[in-house]
């Protein structure tokens, strides 16, 4: 998911006509565009049916996603040794209710080339799981007049298989000795993105290494759209760090990103970093006609500029390896409510007096605060918001804008289930 950034192309420069493999330039990285090219046509096949979170096609590319991390050299920080971190979760859409998922990450480290700055880490990430076929993942997908009737996998180059070429090539840039790195490097594939930033929210939760050593978050999201225009990006407030980074990099290649959104918004994999308070920020596009529809296909990316927008990623990458200065404190992330929609678990519902496979929202893990007046806590379950039944169609992120934004002194009621009892709360 990344909704938002649609809104905002009219402000995007335009540059037009942008080659399709980059210039060098002084200190430029050499991207190879057509091997980002193969794997987004890869991913975004029908071999791996639209890689829904917990589908056989998700497993297939998070094992392709791994072989080629493993043949850059890079050192694997999943379970046991391998480099898939998994995790259970309920869908969105489960076809029995109450079923349990599961997914996996693809983690990898590049160790950092200076012994006195190995220890901070750099985490760059993108969710490599997709729509999936028919009934599948996001309820606010939709059909589209630009796909072919009748075509049943939702292929999902745009969302975001396109973020995870580049992701490969960065990382090949970094290993073959194109860019340095003084710290560590930690390249992560997300799974179950489009089920509520759930593999980000495991990460978070279970990280391979400290999370007081992740000194920032760097997400990609639908880097293939609006042809010619300069990136977008997200939550660029969680750090002073951000905006001095994208200035400098694009002085070095000539862009002019734009500082789209100050706030993380809980649309993608960056915010769960934000709330663990990590300086958390996507850069990418948003792309209201094909996103979350069965048209979101290879076919259609803007293959010129697959090119520089990975190099433009890489170097951003390779500031942030060689700034030493610590991140400023940005927007302070206690307090904010971040709301994973899930289906209460068949004994969650069974003391709650509730059908099985009831859609709640649970208060996510890693919300880090309190808000005064809420004595709600990690793991509660939300029935009801302003006397509203939750339907699938609302958006999780939306309510935590609600809760977020109504005007202090004002309350806003929630059912809330706690072990099974259920009261009334004023947040
Ligand atoms: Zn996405």
């Amino acid at each position: 998911l990344f909704p938002l950034a649609g809104i905002l192309v009219a402000a995007a420069s335009v540059h037009g006509g942008d080659p399709i493999t980059p210039p060098p330039g002084p200190g430029l990285p050499t991207v190879d565009a057509s091997a980002v090219w193969r794997d987004v046509e890869e991913l975004a096949s029908d071999t791996y049916r639209g890689r829904n979170g917990g589908s056989p096609g998700e497993l297939a590319a998070a094992a392709l996603i791994a072989m080629r991390l493993e043949a850059l050299g890079l050192e694997p920080l999943g379970d046991d040794g391998t480099f898939l971190q998994s995790f259970e979760f309920m869908p969105r859409f489960a076809p029995v209710p109450g079923v349990v998922a599961s997914s996996q990450n693809v983690i990898a480290l590049l160790p950092g080339q200076d012994p006195a700055r190995r220890h901070e880490i750099l985490l760059i990430g993108a969710h490599y799981d997709g729509q999936g076929a028919d009934t599948e993942a996001d309820p606010g997908r939709q059909e589209s007049e630009l796909a072919d009737s009748g075509d049943r996998i939702w292929n999902s180059a745009n969302d975001n298989a396109v973020s995870i070429a580049a992701l490969l090539e960065v990382a090949r840039l970094f290993t073959t000795g194109e860019l340095t790195n003084a710290r560590s490097l930690v390249f992560c594939a997300f799974g179950a993105e489009e089920h509520g930033m759930i593999g980000s929210f495991r990460y978070v939760e279970r990280p391979p290494l400290p999370l007081e050593r992740h000194v920032a978050m760097l997400n990609l999201e639908q880097l293939g759209r609006r042809p010619g225009t300069d990136l977008m990006t997200a939550g660029f407030g969680t750090s002073a760090l951000w905006p001095a980074v994208l200035a400098r990099a694009d002085a070095r290649t000539g862009r002019s990103t734009l500082l789209a959104l100050e706030r993380p918004e809980a649309d993608t994999d960056h915010f769960p970093f934000f709330l663990a308070g990590i300086p958390a920020m996507t850069i990418g596009h948003g792309d209201g006609e094909r996103t979350h529809t069965p048209a979101d296909e290879a076919g259609t990316l803007s293959f010129g500029d697959l090119g520089w927008r990975t190099q433009f990623v890489a170097v951003v990458l390779a500031e942030l390896a060689a700034d030493f200065s610590k991140p400023t404190p940005g927007i302070d992330p206690r307090g904010e409510f971040a709301f994973a929609g899930v289906l209460a678990s068949p004994a969650e519902a069974a003391a709650a007096g509730l059908p099985p496979g009831t859609r709640v929202l649970r208060l996510a893990a890693g919300w880090s605060g309190g808000r005064g007046s809420s004595s709600l806590a990690e793991g509660d379950l939300i029935l009801r918001l302003a006397g509203e039944e939750l339907s699938p169609d609302v958006l999780d992120g939306d309510l935590g804008v609600r809760v977020r934004d109504s005007p202090p002194g004002e309350c806003l009621p929630l059912t809330v289930v706690t072990d099974g009892e259920r009261r009334e709360e004023c947040v």
